[in-house]
């Protein structure tokens, strides 16, 4: 078998220049030339995942097929791509820190002082290459977090480096991706970011073969030639990717159009055929030209910011995508219905979500938003927390469980309706020990999560550490309340619906990570088509 061939992306000059797309796009484009492509990311950050860190200033945590806890990039990386992604497709410093620690303990370095080069570098490699030898890959591209300049990236800079001089050019290639900017005032673009963020990393030995510069105006061809003269590459590999119009999965398309797949093909001794992107343009084709439109309101807690829901977010415009319909999403934070009631809010949504979540602030909103929706007929769709929320919720007002609640929010509840089950109960450790990963959830028949998913059992991803308590399960069941998905072996809750609702379903796992621009998650599917029924009723 030909050898996997290693494709290296850095960022220049800022951050949120939209790495992690960029390589995701680069991604689609091999796959779609019938490559075996795998992604991964190494944040050079020292936290073990991000796990623990707060959706305010990391955005979501991304949770994979395996469990694993990681960076929301890895989100475009699934929507994007087929490749399976597992726990080592997620890598950061403090892994890497850890392990070496681990390793001197116990005794592996032969009394050897420790140090960044080599044993740090070392086992970055390591992790790097385990990603291609795992599963036979063609090419796996390394997305490398942080910008060029940052004192924590460089013996992740060191170790590829080292990669690249190890296998040499034609295995792996360095892709850079940096801002050009526009100054408006003096109506110029200009280069010498680029300049400099290539001459950093020139400081420390990696040349970059391509360099990708995000623009929101159009590069003209003397400022390629100026950027290519300084920054030492070929003209052709100076590549433009401006601000998306309508929607992020233009950004494939655009950079075909700017033959960076060609180019990457090229310098990795890769002869395929150009990639095939039909399927890829018909949707794009439905994005921008939909023929309805319908409006849903998310009801959260960090609703200022575009990423802590990143993969709910796109999950409801794959909803849209299938349903060939533009969706608005009205961004409502739970503490505003606290304080102004559901009514003033929601009014006029045609669907609401409640997402997932943690903590106390909010949830009283939230529980009115659900409320709304079954009182209104507003189709409703919760994810874990926005399952025990619809829980408690008909516990208290339909099946009057007074004050019921969840042991999370309230451990002396009367009525503790959501709780932990009896393993959950002695973790006092946190990161990684919370209910994690895909599992199998049994579909009630007749019920309508079954007919959306049109299968008797599924494989959905957890990240939770309370469950639905079944003492109640008699109770609820009387008034309406279905319980229309369950683990095979029926002990836990894994989705909730209402009878006497047009569309009232609630999951206890997160199906937002299973959910394609060109595959819409089944329950999403389902949602935005009740809520165009509601609408045009
Ligand atoms: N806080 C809840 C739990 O731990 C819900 C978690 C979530 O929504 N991801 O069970």
């Amino acid at each position: 078998m030909a050898r996997t061939k290693y494709i290296f992306v850095t960022g220049g000059v800022v951050s949120s220049l939209g790495k992690g797309l960029t390589a995701a796009s680069l991604g689609t484009l091999l796959e779609n030339r019938g490559l075996r492509v795998s992604l991964m990311k190494f944040d050079p950050y020292l936290n073990v995942d991000p796990g623990t860190m707060n959706p305010f200033q990391h955005g979501e945590v991304y949770v994979l097929d395996d469990g694993a806890e990681t960076d929301l990039d890895l989100g475009h990386y699934e929507r994007f791509t087929d490749g399976k992604l597992t726990r080592a497709n997620s890598v950061t410093s403090g892994q890497i820190y850890q392990q070496v620690l681990e390793n001197e303990r116990q005794g592996k370095y032969l009394g050897q002082p420790v140090q960044v080069i080599p044993h740090v570098t070392d086992e970055i490699k390591r992790r790097i290459r385990q990603v291609g030898e795992q599963t036979p890959v063609d090419v796996v591209i390394v997305e490398i977090g942080g910008t060029t300049g940052d004192i924590e990236g460089l013996p992740v800079l060191e170790a590829v480096r080292q990669m690249g001089q190890e296998m040499g050019a034609g295995n792996t290639l360095f892709l850079h991706v940096t801002l050009v900017p526009y100054i408006r005032v003096a109506g110029e673009i200009k280069t010498k970011p680029t300049q400099q963020s290539v001459a950093k990393l020139r400081e420390i030995g990696i040349m970059p073969r391509v360099l990708v510069c995000r623009s929101e105006k159009p590069i003209s061809q003397d400022v390629r030639r100026k950027i290519a003269l300084y920054c030492n590459v070929p003209e052709d590999a100076v590549i433009e990717e401006l601000d998306v119009q309508t929607s992020i999965y233009e950004v494939p398309v655009m950079l075909q159009r700017e033959s960076l797949d060609e180019l990457v093909c090229r310098c990795l001794h890769l002869g395929v055929p150009p990639a095939r992107m039909t399927d890829w343009a018909a949707m794009l084709e439905r994005i921008r030209r939909p023929t309805h439109s319908v409006r849903i309101a998310v009801v959260g807690k960090y609703i200022g910011l575009q990423d802590a829901y990143k993969s709910v977010y796109e999950a409801i415009t794959h909803g849209g995508i299938a349903n060939d319909a533009r969706v608005e999403i009205v961004r409502v934070d739970a503490e505003t219905i606290e304080k102004q009631g559901a009514e003033r809010q929601l009014a006029g949504v045609d669907g609401i979500l409640v997402p997932g979540g943690f903590g106390n602030r909010g949830i009283e909103g939230k529980i009115q938003a659900a409320r709304f929706a079954r009182e209104k007929q507003v189709p409703y769709l919760g994810l874990c927390l926005g399952m025990q929320i619809a829980t408690i919720e008909f516990a208290r007002n339909v099946c009057g469980l007074k004050d019921a609640h969840s042991t999370e929010f309230e451990p002396k509840t009367p009525h503790p309706v959501i709780c932990l089950i009896e393993e959950q109960k002695n973790i006092k450790r946190l990161g990684g020990t919370m209910r994690l990963g895909g599992q199998p959830c049994k579909l009630t028949p007749g019920t309508r999560a079954q007919a959306l998913y049109g299968a008797e059992t599924v494989r959905e991803r957890h990240r939770h550490r309370y469950e639905f308590n079944n003492d109640y399960r008699e109770r609820m069941q009387r008034e309406g309340f279905v319980l229309a998905g369950l683990t095979p072996d029926g002990e836990l809750v894994e989705i909730i619906e209402l009878e006497k609702h047009p569309f009232f379903i609630a999951s206890q796992f997160h199906p937002e990570f299973q959910s394609k621009p060109h595959r819409a998650h089944p329950l999403f599917r389902g949602f935005i088509e009740a809520a165009l029924k509601r609408k045009s009723a």
